[in-house]
């Protein structure tokens, strides 16, 4: 059998975290067991589409790097893969399942339904449609429909729990008598969610069917459709949600954090990626300590049984954590790709820079911390004038600078000579520890902490390093 999972999202939205952490399971199972990832863009509900948001999920899952195998851009042997473009397949198969279970039309108006649903829950009865339509005949109906809206719905009759083993919630069942007489389709032959996702799964031949767990109470009615109408039922796997960290619900803010936004402050596609795995999943045993996985890696280990149905905590922390980490195995030019001087002027160096900076940095964005340090320090903030104008801070910078002067003027390398001269100047002056470098730090960066100080030293260059110390002598006045 080969694996095929597929990714179905509604084009009335975007990629943000909990839709992107279904992307990416039904993918890297897809990929684990060797099988096809198939992306369906599920449009038939035409109210609620936003422009743009097709064309805005293939970009944000292309730059994720989940790619499909068949998809509504690609094509593929068992397409049309835009819902919208089925609808004949979905009169067929309504038609198909009306000769195989009681379909019926329903004429009951959105008010008659909302009165029943009141009724029902002030009697403290399951809410379920009521069955008014099951009995008008087939010569009635037929009348009706010449000018009456309804909709087509199926009825359940009484028999043995419906029944579905999920990889992740194990063994749930839901009685018949819960389930009531549900809709197929409308009049219009636009087929309600359920239907035609069932119908597409089943013609699209979906071994597995990855979705959230909100899903979990349709299934049931699908499944339904999938044994009436011989249809070969998926294995599903409903992912837990995602909640907060203390326990709650996703903020509105976390929960729509866009796989864009993401980008844009910064995190890369391997730290994402990484990051969405573990909500839900987990390795096991795998031999090495730590949760940092490549895309490749995760596309070997992942399996749907290692997912649990608690809820799956978001934090913000991992997923900087995670995203340093495989910063950190991008070369130099790899991240001057991603993070490009934004002044012409620092190009030649831009390198050397990212270099200081790129262990501190959690995203691409926090490189450019760095510019602080290439630019002008500003003396005048709090902490930089306390220590500029503290007692002894201006002698030792004179006695510094004079010393580097000096050490230039031999053309001495301006490492070696601003470690020295630093070191010159605290022995004359009686200086060390803060009382000595502090002042040095702040004349050449601005502030007390940062960069290693010689290194960034080395990236000004020598006569920059001197001005910098001119003109904080200047301002300790
Ligand atoms: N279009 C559905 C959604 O966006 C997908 C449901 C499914 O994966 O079965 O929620």
């Amino acid at each position: 059998m080969v694996v095929r999972t597929r990714f179905a999202p509604s084009p009335s939205g975007f990629l943000h975290l909990g839709n992107a952490r279904t992307a990416l399971f039904a993918f890297l199972y897809a990929r684990a067991k060797g099988g096809r990832f198939i992306l369906r863009i599920e449009d038939t509900d035409q109210e609620r589409i936003v422009a743009g948001s097709e064309a805005s999920f293939i970009e944000d899952l292309k730059w994720l790097q989940l790619t499909w195998d068949e998809g509504p851009d690609i094509g593929g042997p068992l397409g049309p893969y835009r819902c919208s473009e089925r609808y004949d397949i979905y009169e067929r198969e309504l038609k198909r399942l009306t000769k195989l279970a009681r379909v019926y039309r329903c004429f009951c108006t959105p008010d008659q339904l909302d009165q029943d649903r009141k009724l029902l829950s002030s009697q403290k009865k399951v809410i379920k449609y009521v069955g008014r339509c099951l009995s008008i005949s087939e010569a009635d109906a037929t009348k009706r429909a010449a000018t009456e809206p309804f909709v087509w719905r199926m009825h359940v009759p009484d028999g043995a729990p419906v029944t579905i083993e999920d990889s992740i919630r194990g063994h749930v069942e839901m009685q018949r008598e819960v389930i009531g007489d549900f809709v197929l389709s409308r009049a219009s032959g636009v087929p309600v969610f359920l239907f035609a996702n069932a119908v597409d799964d089943a013609l699209q031949e979906m071994t597995h069917v990855v979705r959230g767990e909100d899903h979990l109470s349709n299934t049931f009615r699908q499944v339904l459709i999938f044994q009436t109408m011989g249809y070969k039922t998926p294995q599903f796997a409903h992912l837990p949600l995602i909640g907060a960290e203390d326990g709650g619900k996703l903020s509105k803010r976390e929960g729509s954090l866009g796989i864009r936004d993401l980008r844009e402050q910064g995190y890369i596609r391997e730290g994402i990626l990484n990051y969405l795995s573990l909500l839900g999943w987990s390795p096991g045993d795998t031999g090495k300590t730590g949760e940092k996985f490549k895309p490749e890696e995760l596309m070997k280990l992942f399996d749907l049984d290692r997912v649990h149905k608690g809820r799956a905590l978001f934090d913000f922390q991992k997923l900087n954590f995670l995203n340093q980490q495989h910063m950190n195995d991008l070369s130099l030019a790899e991240l001057e790709r991603l993070a490009p001087p934004k002044n012409s002027a620092w190009a030649p160096i831009w390198k050397d820079a990212l270099a200081l900076v790129r262990h501190d940095a959690h995203t691409v964005q926090e490189l450019y911390k760095v510019e602080k340090f290439l630019g002008q320090p500003d003396y005048q903030t709090d902490n930089a004038t306390k220590i500029l104008k503290a007692d002894k801070s201006k002698q030792a910078l004179e006695k510094g600078l004079q010393y580097l002067k000096q050490s230039l003027g031999e053309n001495k390398a301006l490492e070696e000579g601003l470690k020295q001269s630093i070191q010159s100047s605290g022995k004359d002056l009686g200086l060390k520890g803060k009382d000595l470098y502090f002042p040095f730090r702040v004349a050449i960066t601005g502030v007390e902490a940062g960069p290693e100080l010689v290194p960034l030293a080395k990236i000004l260059g020598g006569q920059e390093v001197v001005h910098r110390l001119e003109r904080a002598i200047q301002f300790a006045g």
